[in-house]
């Protein structure tokens, strides 16, 4: 399969930069906003926005539970910052009545760096995409605070005293904190883009 088909969950957040970063990395990328359309595409990101959001309307859609029936069934699926938090097993700092996908053993905090800073970059080093450190940006974003022994933890970035998990991969499952579809650079997307041909 030399052009997967990619989904990006259209519910809230920045669908386009996905949809052009994942044409870059060689996908044909469609958008999913119906569970005929899970149904038809290899794999599936789930974008930056607001988590409380998608959740929300996820639910309301009718989609959450086919989400994680997909999930469930082995479906590839990337989350940026938001998409990051739907796709953890423990999430602090959320919503009391906020649903996930979950699938990665891992435990995120909503809004952790937003008690430092709203909003930064920095140059993170992800050995799993080869090449420079790459410019990433954070947008009130989540940290990992820790992970169970199936992840692998792709990326940290230093912070004062703190070494702080943004980037893991738990088998066909892969979440940044931050926004890869923002700077222009696929190469995040091509990695899950080459992890959704492997899969298919
Ligand atoms: N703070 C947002 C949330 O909790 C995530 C921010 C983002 O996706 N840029 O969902």
């Amino acid at each position: 399969m030399t052009s997967p088909r990619v989904g990006v969950l259209s519910i809230q957040g920045d669908v386009r930069e996905h949809l052009r970063a994942l044409a870059e990395a060689g996908a044909t990328a469609v958008t999913v906003g119906s569970t005929v359309e899970l149904a038809a595409v290899d794999g599936l990101v789930i974008p930056g926005g607001e988590s409380t959001t998608i959740s929300r309307l996820a639910r309301i859609d009718g989609l959450l539970d086919p989400l994680r029936a997909a999930r469930a069934a082995g479906m590839p699926m990337y989350g940026s910052c938001a998409g990051m938090i739907m796709l953890a097993d423990r999430v602090e700092d959320a919503r009391p009545d906020q649903e996930f996908v979950a699938g990665i053993d891992m435990t995120v905090r909503r809004n952790a760096f937003g008690r430092q800073v709203d909003s930064f970059e920095a140059d993170v080093d992800i050995p799993a995409v080869g090449g420079e450190p790459l410019r990433a940006v954070f947008i009130r974003a989540p940290w990992v605070e820790s992970v169970g022994p199936a992840v692998d933890v792709l990326a940290r970035v230093s912070r004062g005293d703190d070494d702080t998990i943004v980037a893991v991969r738990q088998g066909p499952l892969l979440a940044t904190a931050f926004h890869p579809e923002l700077t222009g650079d696929a190469r995040v997307h091509e990695l899950f883009v080459e992890m959704v041909r492997k899969q298919a």
